[in-house]
């Protein structure tokens, strides 16, 4: 059967969609008007999701709480958690659930047909049939209760949804993303919050939460979306028969309304927490953000995209500098979000001062004015549209499935006109029309049109105070007090009883009938072969030259990697800063923003990266690298390599201006990445509490690297030079050619041509002597607590099972799968209310531990030490250990795309890990049983006995643990 002969759907649309190297369908349920899309194509890793118009209709937060919700159990599935149990136990390449402004999607995604039919069963199952309607438990949760232990006991909240939503709400940046959008949309659903104020998510009652779910959740208010090589009839027949026919059709409004353009520019005032030691000077954010157009203007969404990267992003970028001239702010950020009916430009001036409001948009209205009147540059348009269009065509989407990226894109129309899906999908006409209007005044005209003549616009500024957090805790438990006080004797028996039931239904593990229902594969139907690795040593004068032939549709990855182990230790942190130094300063030839302009209209670009390689066969030793990464297509590499080599040998490294903005941003940037993803820089630190690379790592990248930069930024002020003449001693040093091995990954056919252009890089290369130094970072414990103003923590724990004289085995792979997803999980994350928990086994002999978000601190370090016992006394049945061997392998088998796959094969190229030995972990994981896991006791007694502990986090709560850590200090200054 063709999708063209079901009855059950209306085909509407059918095109052949060539960049896509697909076949779209648009088609409607006939009975229920659920829209459908279609991608048919031979991509392998198959895409479903099924999404709902959810306009959030206050700040409660119950469209975030309703797609926890769901997923707790369903008619057909009645496991308390059939997420975790797709994710212990499937091969999916995607798994998760999101909850927009505007609408709720499902999407699941695996390259096994069985296991992609397995998902979207259970998937539509959950949202159509959830167990809500029975257990109001759910609701309390994943949303929010009360909880009384005693009597006399304090009275609390809690909930998941109301913990992450707390942690969303404590990064400045969350809180400015947010503001933005209600403040441009007052009579809209974007003026709500749909994650949910933690302050009004109490506000929601289990009625109105039910409510929503009934009116919602129904075919006729869905999207439905398949992507890949698949039987679609089929597929479709099975939706029709099992779900969509037994509903009527319904209308639903849930329409999203257009804002009324303002008159004038609304102003908008917020408060963010900072700690009391950080102080508020130059610590506040402005942002300048107007409503541009519809995000139905097809030329818009895209020629906006290019304007922003021109205005703003690219190196040299005129408005960005403009900014910068006039010391507003330390970090320039700009954005366009066309995700919302109505798209949305932003500029945001980061570490700056309320004082300088008038002069921040003053100088943005004048420049753009200038601008206007001047004409944009047509080369850095061309390279802009460039830069997009390399993007789009090349599909690199890192591990994402690319059908659920076009998926997600396909609703930036799809979710405003039900006959618009396709639109944004198609972009090469676009593309050409850019290209022609560049030299037309069409950009000048769009700063015109939605910039300097537009009044629908929103000043919103984030300002520091101190002491923010314990002052609104203290405000919350006054009202919880108080509350208490208005109870009555049998209500608060109430609740005590009630505290009481949910922990019960907490720890009651769902039966094994249930569990059962889960559908799950069979060992026999997980492929025994590990992926290849293609490493072909080539060798040109002296240099290596190692190969990685894919197909890469043309384009050519190079990575240049030059080893840092003989530079002077002094400037090892220093590989850091030149990463971010180079290609933000003028070379010999060009100015910076030439340089990006012209590497924009030739290559994809140029990365550059500090990274270790600890080698398998000679324990302890490695490999630090300065790494300098481009992509090209083919007929372009001379013009790559003739750019790396104007970067790496004529940039301009004296330029004292420069070297300070680069270096605020890089600070400014890495602070971010403390506040977002602690988790993984404690766990780097707490690993480089032993390790010698990770040690290399966080020098040049993490808590070290951090100091090493605040150092630098007050350095630049007084001894300018010092930095600047370090900088290029390390160029002297670090780009020659013994130090130097190349990875390039592309067709065969392409690599004749590419030697020839690495023969004429290597005279070039410094050759001047340099003394040699070797050198070792010593790795020393520490056990640090990093005070933060975040209201949360990032708990790492970390050692060494090599250390203890333990080998790395297959089974470690399948502990991680079972302590992700079993132990941590419900203690970490369900019982202690962390957003997430992680843990890894290296095959050098490293573990970790850490928790994400976490309200606690000393509960998950406990949890952690009590994951001995566990994995000693660890029994479960045939069908559950085969459950954790199929997530395993899906985490092994996660599909790559070419340049990966390259990186990937290069890695172990360097290590020494060679294909046998990925082959017989593979069959370690394959055969694991429980007495193997038993038997990796040791493993974690070895690693907690050695006590490393790392954590970053709120500063009250790391001085109460005091006692735990060797310092307690504040890790920013
Ligand atoms: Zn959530």
């Amino acid at each position: 059967m063709t999708v063209e002969q079901l009855k059950a759907y209306e085909l509407i649309e059918k095109r052949e969609i060539g960049e896509l190297n697909s076949t779209g369908y648009y088609l409607k349920h006939r009975k229920t008007g659920a829209k459908v899309c279609l991608l048919s194509n031979e991509d392998n890793n198959k895409v479903f999701y099924i999404g709902f118009r959810t306009p959030a209709p206050d700040d409660t937060g119950v469209p975030h709480i309703l797609e926890h919700s769901v997923l707790c159990g369903s008619r057909e599935f009645p496991v308390k958690d059939p997420f975790v149990e797709l994710a212990k136990g499937s091969l999916n390449t995607f798994l998760n659930a999101m909850t927009y402004p505007d609408k709720t999607v499902y999407p699941v995604a695996s390259c096994n047909d069985r296991d992609f039919q397995n998902l979207i069963h259970v998937y539509m199952d959950a949202v159509f049939y959830p167990n809500i309607y029975e257990k109001e438990e759910i609701f309390r949760q994943e949303g929010w209760h009360y909880e009384l232990e005693s009597e006399d006991g304090p009275l609390t909240l809690n909930g998941v949804v109301y913990n992450e939503m707390k942690g969303a709400f404590s990064s400045p940046e969350g809180v400015l993303e947010r503001e933005i959008l209600n403040s441009l949309y007052p009579d809209t659903t974007y003026a709500n919050e749909s994650g949910g104020d933690p302050e009004a998510i109490p506000d929601l009652k289990y009625s109105e939460f039910l409510d929503f779910h009934s009116r919602y959740y129904h075919p006729s208010n869905s999207y439905i979306f398949l992507y890949g090589d698949c039987d679609m009839a089929e597929k479709l027949c099975w939706l029709d028969e099992n779900y969509l026919s037994k509903y009527d059709c319904l209308p639903v409004d849930s329409q999203v309304r257009t804002q009324k353009p303002f008159e004038k520019t609304r102003e908008v005032v917020r408060e963010y927490s900072v700690s009391e030691e950080e102080g508020t000077e130059d610590k506040t954010y402005l942002s300048y953000n107007k409503s541009v157009g519809d995000t139905m203007d097809k030329k818009l969404y895209l020629g906006f995209q290019v304007l922003e990267y021109v205005l703003l992003s690219m190196p040299g970028a005129p408005l960005k500098q403009a900014l910068l001239d006039a010391e507003i702010g330390k970090d320039i950020m700009s954005s366009y979000d066309n995700g919302v009916k109505q798209p949305i430009f932003s500029i945001i001036a980061k570490e700056a001062n309320e004082d300088q409001k008038e002069a921040f948009v003053e100088v943005i209205e004048t420049t753009l004015q200038r601008l206007v009147k001047e004409g944009l540059d047509v080369k850095a348009l061309r390279a802009g549209i460039n830069y997009f269009e390399f993007r789009y065509r090349e599909a690199d989407f890192g591990t994402y499935p690319a059908g659920l990226m076009y998926g997600l894109q396909a609703f930036d129309s799809w979710l405003y006109d039900d006959n618009s899906v396709f639109l944004h999908l198609e972009a090469l006409d676009t593309f050409a029309f850019l290209k022609e209007q560049a030299d037309k005044g069409y950009f000048e005209g769009l700063i015109r049109t939605y910039l300097l003549e537009n009044p629908h616009a929103s000043i919103v500024i984030i300002r520091p105070k101190k002491g923010l957090t314990a002052e609104q805790e203290e405000l919350l438990g006054k009202r919880l007090k108080e509350y208490k006080e208005s109870l009555g004797k049998e209500q608060i028996a109430e609740l005590i009883a009630f505290t009481k039931h949910l922990k019960e239904y907490q720890s009651e593990p769902s039966s094994q009938e249930d569990l059962e229902k889960i559908p799950l594969l069979e060992r026999e139907d997980i492929g025994k072969e590990a992926l290849p690795f293609q490493n072909e040593v080539h060798l040109v004068e002296d240099v290596k030259v190692v190969h990685h032939d894919l197909f890469t549709n043309g384009i050519g990855y190079i990575n240049l990697m030059f080893q840092a182990g003989e530079i002077p230790k002094r400037l090892v942190p220093y590989l850091g800063l030149l990463k971010a130094v180079l290609g933000n300063v003028d070379t010999e030839h060009y100015t910076y923003g030439e340089f990006a302009t012209e590497l924009n209209l030739h290559t994809g670009g140029i990365f550059c990266g500090v990274n270790s390689y600890e080698s398998l066969k000679e324990p302890g030793s490695y490999q630090a690298m300065f790494e300098v990464r481009c992509k090209a297509l083919y007929e372009e590499l001379p013009k790559a390599f003739s750019m790396m080599e104007e970067m790496l040998l004529t940039s301009k490294l004296r330029d004292r201006k420069r070297l300070t903005e680069v270096s605020a941003e890089t600070r400014s940037r890495l602070q971010m990445v403390f506040m977002t993803s602690g988790h993984s820089m404690a766990a780097l630190r707490a690993v480089s509490y032993f390790s010698e690379s990770s040690c290399f790592s966080d020098e040049t990248g993490g808590v070290a690297f951090y100091e090493f930069m605040e150092k630098v930024e007050t350095e630049l002020k007084e001894n300018w030079e010092e930095i600047a003449e370090n900088l290029e001693e390390l160029t002297r040093c670090l780009f020659r050619r013994e130090n130097l091995t190349i990875s390039y990954t592309a067709e065969e056919k392409s690599l004749k041509a590419m030697k020839e252009q690495v023969k004429a890089l290597i005279p070039a290369l410094h050759q001047e002597p340099v003394p040699k130094e070797s050198w070792t970072l010593h790795a020393l414990q520490k056990n640090e607590g990093l005070k933060t103003s975040s209201q949360i923590q990032y708990v790492a724990r970390a050692g060494s099972f090599r250390a203890a004289g333990l080998p790395y085995t297959g089974a470690l792979a399948v502990l991680r799968t079972i302590m992700s997803y079993d132990y941590l999980w419900n203690n970490v994350r369900v019982k202690g209310g962390a957003y997430g928990c992680m843990n890894n086994y290296t095959r050098n002999g490293s573990a970790y531990m850490m928790s994400y978000r976490d309200p606690n601190l000393e509960k998950t370090n406990r949890v952690f030490e009590e994951s001995v016992g566990y994995t000693e006394s660890f029994e479960v049945s045939d069908r559950d250990m085969t459950k954790y061997i199929i997530g395993t392998i899906s985490n092994l088998d996660t599909p790559l795309n070419p340049n990966a796959k390259g990186a990937r094969s290069m890695g172990a190229w360097l290590m020494g890990l060679d294909y046998e030995m990925v082959q017989r972990e593979r069959a370690q994981v394959l055969s694991c049983e429980c007495e193997d896991i038993r038997a990796l006791a040791p493993y974690l007694r070895a690693m907690l006995s050695q006590n490393n502990l790392c954590v970053i986090g709120n500063e009250k709560r790391l001085e109460e643990q005091k006692e735990l850590f060797e310092t307690v200090r504040n890790l920013f200054h």
